[in-house]
């Protein structure tokens, strides 16, 4: 199947193909027609998966029909994210996808000014990608035009349960008009979003990608039973070991263990950042792109900082905490792995974590391998020293080879001279060559 199959637009088939979308994903070959239909649609689909082409295509291409036609702007379709970085990326997708159209679109969402995004609001734009927060302070001050909006999409539903997110949208939803396509996205499909189902959408038609608890089968995934105390050091001393770790999304529990962790990894010379929800929206923003573009190598990050960013070759997911809970899991580890490549998901296990462990390998209904790290003293008591303790050039344990400052400036060098994508894809298969094939 291809892009020409469906009944899109040429415009916007013609900007998809530029931006390289030959072969529709599995969620866009199943929801694009049903969505073209005018059904409202709920998509179970991992991130990855290629849901925002999926939602986004049909409707663009029922706009952009519309929009040769000489009528006033107004808003059209309203996309609700639960964060700004994912508002952003949705954002850039649909300005990728219209460049052929007279559509306009905006991004709405806090931590930067709010003057243009009321101007896109007010009449300025067709489309509008926006996070429940920042929106509803707008239209609380009295922005915002709804009555002629025809379409609605809301991703990442379950994220927005667990963000505590569902008020201020059925506030929002109040404001719109009754008759409307709304399309819901979410990861998992429980209770709760069943619930939300109900509420919002009308005789909706389920797509679903996959198992809804199997996780992208293009990643590995392992364990280190690490106990607390130690985890820093192995994480060090993991990343250290092999050059393969050339592009790592470190995940952290809380904002404070986030920014605890990325401070010490930049104290031990390590080329990293972290991103969480108390840091400037330019701070995030800098790290990702940074991260997206190869400059930077590490990004510590919490799940909501993290969550639905789209950042490519990502080399290893690494679950420095153990995820809250079993969606967690699976949204972390759909970091890595993306568009078909390999990747490596890797969970410290330390023993408070271990009945957490069996809910989520029941979950997956796998057992995930351990591993251990090579010459790392697992046996090392908490009294003794750890990278927390120790100043940074001296954080080895007993059992490590010593290192010296010109250790880290070696490694660092490497870093910097690390391969571009494409060479380390080819690298990447060939190292990973004795692996079983994946997916
Ligand atoms: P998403 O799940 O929407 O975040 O998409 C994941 C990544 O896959 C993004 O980088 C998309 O640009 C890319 N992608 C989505 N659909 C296609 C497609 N049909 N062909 C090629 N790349 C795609």
């Amino acid at each position: 199947m291809n892009f020409n199959q469906f009944a899109l637009s040429e415009r916007i088939t013609k900007a998809a193909a530029d931006a390289g979308y030959t072969q529709p994903t599995p969620i866009q070959e199943r929801a694009i027609p049903k969505i073209l239909k005018g059904a409202d649609v709920i998509g179970i689909a991992q991130t990855g998966t290629g849901k925002t082409a999926a939602f986004s295509l049909p409707i663009l291409s029922m706009l952009s029909e519309l929009s040769g036609q000489s009528e006033e702007r107004h808003l059209k379709m309203l996309i609700i994210a639960p964060t700004r970085e994912l508002a952003d990326q949705i954002h850039a997708n649909i300005r990728v996808f219209c460049k052929y159209t007279n559509l306009r679109s905006g991004a709405v969402f806090g931590g930067v000014s709010d003057k243009g995004q009321i101007n896109k609001l007010n009449s300025g734009a067709d489309i509008i990608i926006a996070t429940p927060g920042r929106l509803i302070d707008l239209i609380k001050a009295g922005h915002g035009q709804f009555s002629k909006l025809k379409h609605l999409v809301i991703d990442e539903a379950d994220r927005m349960l667990d963000m505590g997110f569902i008020p201020d949208i059925r506030s929002i939803v109040k404001k719109l008009p009754k008759s409307r396509q709304t399309l819901l996205f979410s990861a998992t499909f429980t209770p709760q979003v069943e619930h939300l189902v109900k509420e919002f959408l009308h005789s909706p038609t389920v797509v679903e990608v996959g198992n809804r608890s199997d996780p992208a089968k293009t990643v590995t995934q392992v364990i280190y039973k690490v106990e607390p105390h130690q985890k820093q050091s192995h994480l060090i001393e993991l990343i250290e070991s092999s050059h393969e770790f050339f592009s790592v999304i470190v995940f952290a529990r809380t904002r404070a263990g986030a920014e605890e962790l990325g401070k010490a990894l930049k104290k031990a010379k390590l080329d990293c950042e972290y991103i969480h929800g108390e840091r400037s929206q330019g701070q995030r923003r800098r790290a990702i792109d940074d991260f997206k573009s190869n400059k930077l190598q590490i990004l510590v990050a919490t799940d909501v900082a993290a969550r639905g960013i789209d950042i490519q070759d990502v080399s290893h997911v690494i679950n420095y905490d153990f995820p809250e809970n079993n969606e967690d899991y699976i949204h972390r580890i759909g970091r890595t792995g993306r568009a078909n490549q390999s990747g490596d998901a890797i969970t410290f296990v330390s023993s408070r974590d271990l009945l957490s462990l069996q809910r989520l390998e029941k979950f997956i209904q796998r057992t995930l391998p351990t591993k251990r790290l090579a010459g790392f003293n697992y046996a090392a008591p908490p009294s003794e020293p750890t990278s927390t303790t120790r100043k940074a050039g001296s954080r080895s344990n007993s059992n490590s080879p010593s290192r010296s400052p010109r250790h880290y400036r070696a490694k660092e060098k490497t870093y910097t001279a690390r391969k571009k994508p494409s060479q380390r894809s080819q690298s990447r298969s060939r190292q990973n060559g004795s692996r079983k094939p994946k997916g």
